[in-house]
């Protein structure tokens, strides 16, 4: 035994484990209370965990010859004889695309995200890394730690943060070349603030995270990077530069040249002007040859079509912080302000990262086919001409298949798509075996995953109640034969979790209708300052406690990764009712789909362009009536009618004498036929490389003209 800890250690330094489910079974099997109660962190588990009781729980599940397994497997990833980026990438292997976000979510282990956005670039990292496409993560490491949602008496949002050890994380300080630590230093007004270079790995590809906790910095600077989306806008643009010009910083440092730099959302703009800096000052560039390269060389990808949802910085503050940059790049301060205003002549008017990241990257894209065609109306004035002529795209979003996918659901693919199907994810002709699964087999495996959902959330539920004094509920909630429907998600007006209760009444027939019972489990945080979403949260729960719906309708608590991970696969079917255009992409039923639950949606984001009429639901025609008031009683109206005379009658209806709804299953069966190859992370990556990535490797300057 004195050789496990070690290898379950070194199991632990790569983060390949966390898409592995039968390595991260290895550290659940340890012991699944202390698991979970450590955030499902496997270093913090080996560190807390008692030695006797290891070595009895390792030899009574095989723990070492697992973890030989584990440790062989992984060894085999890292040093793969082909892949489809050697074949379709290799021209970047030296010079790897660096890929720049705000937030990573990676797994709940390590916090350093906060929803959608972070999921969104985890996910890319993973399956850049499966696809061994030459990538580099570059973020912040914030140290403040796991928060966790809890409701108090008035069933108002309350963050809890927990305190956590760093050295819980399989984090080590970046070298470079010599073997020398690396710290790089970024030019704040009156000040320089230092940080040092942590990497982690995420299997074949290295995630940087530049952290401020280090000695020269004063103790305000030290907290800079604490927090993510915390403090006011002077915090926020000094993150900004932190990420963007500290990034990029870092990056030469360790002596990695980028070919590309991807800005996944706008919050590490100031990257660009960092690069162009380091050819002008340099390397003797020209100022302007130098824009023109940095420009030819980038990539951004928008993420929101809500106004609100682009930084502003009022003109004096972004003034006080680009000074040292426009001196640097020898540029007039004035001319790198009009870089990130909409008019560059109207002085005094805010500066918007997203617009500097426009301006100085010559690919740009949305993260859906509509979302493309918003983002091309809503910055249209950048490029005064046709609404067609606007250079941005767009590349759908993805999820990564093994961080989503339940294992009987892997075990069920293995055996009807082949065993090495997750090498073939974005091939159509792949996908069109599961035409052939018995319908009972797929209706078992998800009876199974809805079981393991329905005693998570009832236990969940149970714990909040009796911490907030609230009585039993009586019967027992969420029959369990029952269609069980989901929404979960961040709590913000524009995704009207509160649709449904628009009619409470017409609510209360649908869901307690006797023979055709309903569930609905809601989940979702709203962010720390938003008391518009955090009042949602509250009209939901409160509408719950109704006697009417106490055993139908339940709200869980802290959705995280692991929350959204039970729920997407034991679920019969998803909700999603944003006001359209509003939902960039969305990713949630995408995952939902891969585990063989039906998407019933508005047809705005992903779902505008995957809905075919047959392999899920929509809600509303793509319409849009000017008063938000109507639209939003119309889609009412419409969600009801979908609920009442589509997805309830082909639940209950039509079903063999083994119980198995054929109607319901053959959706399924065409959902996932029709949808999973193409809303996967490995379609997302290869899109980017093609489409992207490539072209910008090579500075090609055919697809897109500078604005
Ligand atoms: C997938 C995911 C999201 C993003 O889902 P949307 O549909 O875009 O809201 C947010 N949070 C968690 C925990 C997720 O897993």
């Amino acid at each position: 035994m004195d050789k496990l800890i070690p290898k379950l250690q070194q199991l632990t330094q790569n983060l390949w484990w966390t898409w592995k489910p039968e390595v991260r079974t290895i550290f659940r099997d340890l012991d699944l209370n202390l698991y979970h109660k450590v955030h499902q962190n496997p270093m913090s588990l080996l560190k807390q965990i008692e030695p006797a009781e290891l070595d009895q729980r390792a030899a009574d599940v095989d723990i070492p010859a697992r973890a030989d397994r584990a440790m062989r497997q992984l060894h085999e990833y890292l040093t793969p004889v082909t892949t489809w980026g050697l074949t379709h990438a290799g021209a970047m292997r030296s010079r790897p695309v660096a890929y720049f976000c705000m937030e990573f979510g990676i797994h709940e282990s390590l916090p350093i995200y906060s929803g959608g956005l972070g999921i969104l670039a985890g996910d890319h990292l993973k399956s850049a890394s499966d696809l061994g496409v030459p990538l580099v993560g570059v973020g912040l490491l914030y140290r403040q730690g796991y928060t966790s949602q809890l409701l108090d008496a008035n069933l108002w949002q309350q963050d809890v943060v927990e305190p956590f050890d760093i050295a819980d994380l399989p984090l080590v300080q970046a070298v470079d070349r010599h073997g020398e630590p690396v710290q790089v230093s970024v030019e704040l007004p009156g000040r320089k603030v230092a940080a040092s270079v942590m990497e982690v790995q995420v299997g074949r590809v290295r995630l940087i995270l530049l952290d401020t906790r280090v000695k020269p910095n004063s103790p305000e600077d030290a907290s800079l990077a604490a927090r993510l989306y915390g403090g006011d806008q002077r915090m926020r643009i000094q993150q900004e530069l932190l990420l963007g010009v500290g990034g990029a910083r870092a990056l030469r440092a360790l002596g990695i040249s980028a070919s590309v730099f991807h800005l996944n959302e706008g919050h590490s703009a100031f990257a660009l002007l960092e690069r162009a800096r380091y050819r002008i000052q340099e390397d003797g560039m020209d100022p302007h040859q130098a824009l023109q390269e940095v420009a030819s060389t980038s990539v951004f990808t928008t993420h929101t079509p809500v106004d609100a949802g682009h930084d502003r910085f009022p003109a004096e503050l972004a003034a006080e912080h680009l000074m040292p940059l426009a001196e640097a790049m020898k540029l007039p301060l004035e001319e790198i302000l009009g870089l990130g205003r909409v008019n560059p002549d109207d002085h005094g008017s805010p500066f918007l990262p997203t617009v500097l990241a426009l301006k100085l990257s010559r690919r740009a894209n949305g993260v859906s086919a509509l979302h493309g065609v918003v983002s091309r109306k809503m910055w249209n004035h950048l490029w005064p001409g046709p609404v067609e002529a606007v250079p941005i795209g767009h590349v759908t979003n993805g999820v990564h298949l093994p961080t989503w996918l339940a294992t009987e659901m892997n075990h069920l693919y293995e055996e009807h798509l082949g065993v090495a199907y997750q090498c073939s994810l974005t091939r159509p002709d792949m996908w069109t075996k599961i035409q052939d699964v018995s319908s009972a087999e797929i209706w078992e495996t998800k009876q199974v995953l809805k079981a393991r959902m329905m005693r998570f959330i009832r236990k969940r539920a149970a714990d909040m109640r009796e911490r907030l004094g609230l009585p039993e509920i009586i019967p027992a909630p969420l029959d369990p034969e029952a269609l069980t429907i989901g929404f979960a998600r961040r709590f913000v007006p524009y995704k009207r979790p509160d649709l449904l209760f628009s009619d409470l009444d017409r609510l209360d027939r649908l869901v307690n209708d006797p023979g055709r019972p309903v569930n609905l489990i809601f989940a979702g945080r709203a962010h720390p300052a938003d008391n518009a979403g955090k009042g949602l949260i509250q009209k939901v729960v409160r509408i719950t406690e109704d006697p009417r719906f106490r055993h139908r309708i339940l709200f869980v608590e802290n959705y995280n990764i692991h929350v959204g991970r039970v729920l997407y696969q034991g679920i019969d079917a998803w909700l999603n009712n944003p006001q359209r255009p509003l939902e960039a992409c969305g990713t949630s039923g995408m995952k939902v789909v891969l585990n063989g639950g039906l998407h019933i949606s508005v047809r705005d984001g992903w779902w505008a362009e995957a809905y075919d009429g047959e392999n899920g639901f929509a809600i509303g025609t793509g319409e849009v009536h000017a008063d938000q008031a109507i639209q939003d009683e119309r889609d009412a109206e419409e969600l009801f009618r979908v609920l009442e005379d589509e997805v309830v009658p082909m639940y209950y209806e039509n079903r063999n004498s083994a119980g198995v709804p054929r109607c319901w299953v053959d959706q399924i069966k065409r959902s996932i036929r029709t949808l999973a190859w193409r809303f996967n992370a490995d379609r997302m990556v290869q899109d980017y490389v093609e489409h992207l990535y490539l072209p910008a490797a090579i500075g090609s300057s055919c697809q897109m003209p500078p604005p």
